[in-house]
């Protein structure tokens, strides 16, 4: 009977410690499954360790990559779609032109299926006229407003030597780029005699990611979009005019209520960019910011669920 009892209690153990050890197995299968799944600890950990997103091969894949290119005081976006759609919006300033080439090069673009120049100003078109001489383009996007400045004659002349045509860049233009991407124009609503003011802004959405990319748009555009009733909220946020007072108002931040922003900033310019109510603004909305000053080029990719967020530095 102690015999019997010892045995069933012996059988009761190695059952109990048998069903503890695939507890443990099964949670070490779902584990390294997850793990491998999801492509290591790093990606796991998320997006918002920018530091901690390592490199591999392939990683890119399925992801729409939103690169800011740091080009000094000035401002730079490249984007590479799922299925390798090029854009390209602003290519900082003249005395860049050439590093803005190289750079392109470096992120292995021959084609540029869309290019926008936001609005005219130096620090946005200024490398615009180089690019478009160097690299087979689709289409241009400008808005309807002229400008009178060598920069500006330049560019227009590097687009007629391509035998391109400037399509407006305004409110409701949907662009045709990538099948699985969303890419539409916010502004400008109205037409404006401010450059800054007619800035293109373009939003584009991916799976459940977005992104606003403002351009030089201030205060009256900012309104001006606020009341045209379009969908502006996106997680990603160019903060607008490089961070100065006359844009990223209270209002509009909260309509757009990104979780991510990068200011695309030179060190020390004149302009004294950002301002610091800017910074504080963001702050205290709890946006996490980025700077080009103090991290050189940053992307912001996504698959459509997660962001991935590294900077050059
Ligand atoms: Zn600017």
């Amino acid at each position: 009977m102690a015999k019997r009892t010892t045995k069933s209690k012996s059988k009761g153990k190695s059952k109990s410690s048998t069903s503890k050890n695939s507890i443990i197995v099964v949670l070490l299968a779902v584990f390294i499954g997850f793990y491998l799944l999801e492509g290591g600890w790093q990606d796991w950990l998320g997006p918002t360790d920018s530091s901690s997103v390592t490199t591999q091969a392939g990683e890119n894949e399925g992801r729409l990559r939103v690169i800011f290119l740091d080009v000094g005081q000035g401002a730079s976006q490249l984007l590479i779609s799922p299925t390798g759609k090029t854009m390209l919006i602003d290519a900082g300033n003249n005395d860049r032109e050439q590093q803005m080439v190289d750079s392109l090069h470096a992120y292995g673009i021959d084609r540029l299926d869309i290019v926008i120049g936001t609005h005219p100003d130096a620090d946005h078109i200024g490398g615009l006229d180089r690019v478009i001489d160097n690299f087979e383009v689709g289409a241009v996007y400008m808005p309807k407003i002229q400008s009178n400045t060598k920069t500006y004659e330049s560019l227009l002349r590097s687009i007629k030597n391509k035998g391109l045509k400037v399509k407006t860049a305004q409110a409701g233009v949907r662009l045709d780029w990538d099948e699985e991407v969303s890419s539409e124009m916010v502004a400008p609503v109205t037409i404006s005699d401010d450059t800054n003011n007619m800035s293109a802004v373009v939003r584009i959405t991916y799976g459940n990611s977005s992104y606003l990319l403002t351009g030089d748009a201030e205060r009256e555009s900012e309104q001006a979009m606020l009341s045209s009733g379009r969908e502006l909220q996106a997680d990603v946020m160019l903060v607008g005019h490089h961070g100065s007072k006359s844009s990223t108002t209270l209002a509009f931040l909260k309509r757009v209520k990104p979780k991510y922003a990068v200011i695309q900033v030179g060190a020390d310019n004149s302009y004294g960019h950002p301002k610091q109510a800017i910074l504080d603004r963001l702050a205290k909305q709890k946006v996490e910011v980025y700077r080009n000053d103090l991290q050189g080029n940053i992307e912001i990719a996504s698959d459509g669920m997660k962001y991935y967020i590294t900077a050059e530095r």
